[in-house]
């Protein structure tokens, strides 16, 4: 068998599917410089631009000063300082469970939170959209996996009635290449009626909707519904990182079996000072001005009264002509590049344009003129 690399990389080319690492040589909040042209930038999921904030940076400088630069040990060897457990604590209130738990990203906490709980004698339910590390995360586990075409309800049902062993149904609140969000309230009342677990990911929500930012489950004022609340720390909290808020004997058991946890060494202390401050920031009143701007650029842009999320997806469908569109969008000034397969499903490549609190009207205005003379 030969290892012929070459012809993998030009088939990946031939079908409109190679990607390359874009550099980003200056970075000022949503305006970015890209092979020395500067562009104004609309696929960032710092929805609230907590990124560039001069609070969150002064918090990183601050917490750096105080902890050091890194962590040098595992959490359960000796990683764990004061700040994890504030923002631990922290994360449990915002999210209103009795526990949280943090990880070094939100792919790790899906890594080492599903294969804890979910062994082979049990069956997970995914949503077809399901993010990339929460497929992953139910084939490490072993478990019997089975899918239902996208908020699907009636086929979620018929999975239900004949799952084997302990059931765990995992969604997204809002879907991140779609912008949509799942039937939250359905999918409780069959959660209920089976007897099964949902574990809900709301790494798009969180910061966009509900109280203070508190993500979907809030908003319907369904918190207590849902076993394992999923999120990252990356995207509206401006930083790095991924946290799962439950009770504290889901918590506990995650400290004792999540090998993305065990087998890695803290984030830096640093880190989880700043995501302290990101909480803060983001579900107080500087978050609620924030969210309102957003809000206001987002119906503007969308021109419907209340989009579902900061995520305006357009489908393009090819894969080749979505690279045309993206590059020539590029020559006018904007950075939107081409969502393919395998992020999404063949045939469906689209623009996934974000918006964040942090564009001006101006930027925003001149993305929906571009935009209408796409069509
Ligand atoms: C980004 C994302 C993740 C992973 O979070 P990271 O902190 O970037 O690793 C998980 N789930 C969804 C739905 C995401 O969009």
């Amino acid at each position: 068998m030969s290892w012929d690399l070459a012809a993998q990389s030009a088939e990946l080319r031939a079908q409109g599917l190679w990607r390359e690492l874009r550099l980003l040589e200056e970075v000022q909040g949503p305006v970015v410089r890209v092979d020395g042209q500067e562009l104004i930038n609309f696929s960032s999921n710092d929805y609230l631009g907590l990124a560039s904030s001069p609070e969150l940076k002064e918090a990183l400088k601050e917490g750096v000063e105080r902890y050091g630069a890194g962590a040098g040990a595992s959490r359960l060897v000796s990683g764990t300082q004061t700040p994890h457990l504030q923002l631990e604590q922290a994360l449990a209130n915002f999210k209103q469970t009795e526990a949280a738990l943090t990880f070094s990203s939100g792919y790790a906490v899906a890594l080492g939170t599903i294969p804890a709980l979910m062994g082979s004698a049990d069956t997970i339910i995914l949503d077809k959209l399901s993010h990339a590390c929460l497929v992953d995360a139910a084939r490490l586990s072993g478990a019997t996996i089975r899918v239902f075409p996208h908020n699907h309800l009636d086929k979620l049902e018929r999975l239900l009635a004949s799952a084997k062993g302990r059931v765990l149904i995992v969604t997204e609140a809002i879907f991140s290449m779609d912008g949509d969000a799942c039937p939250l309230a359905e999918i409780v009342a069959l959660k209920q009626r089976y007897g099964a677990w949902l574990l809900l990911d709301e790494a798009h929500s969180v910061g966009v909707l509900g109280p203070q930012g508190r993500g979907l489950a809030a908003a319907l004022g369904l918190e207590n519904q849902v076993e394992l609340h999923m999120g990252t720390l990356s995207k509206s909290m401006g930083l790095s990182g991924g946290y799962v808020a439950a009770s504290r004997q889901v918590i506990d058991l995650l400290i004792n079996r999540a090998r993305s946890l065990i087998y890695s060494t803290a984030p830096p202390s640093a880190l989880a000072y700043a995501a302290c401050q990101a909480v803060a920031l983001l579900s107080g009143a500087a978050g609620d001005l924030r969210r309102q701007q957003l809000w206001s650029h987002l119906s503007f842009l969308s021109q419907e009264a209340i989009p579902a999320s900061a995520i305006l997806p357009r489908v393009i469908g090819d894969e080749n002509q979505a690279l045309k569109v993206s590059i020539s969008l590029k020559s006018r000034g904007f950075l939107i590049p081409a969502i393919r397969y395998p992020t999404v499903a063949r045939g469906t490549a689209r623009l996934r344009i974000t918006c964040t609190a942090g564009h001006s009207l101006a930027q925003i205005e001149q993305l929906r003129s571009e935009l209408a003379a796409l069509e």
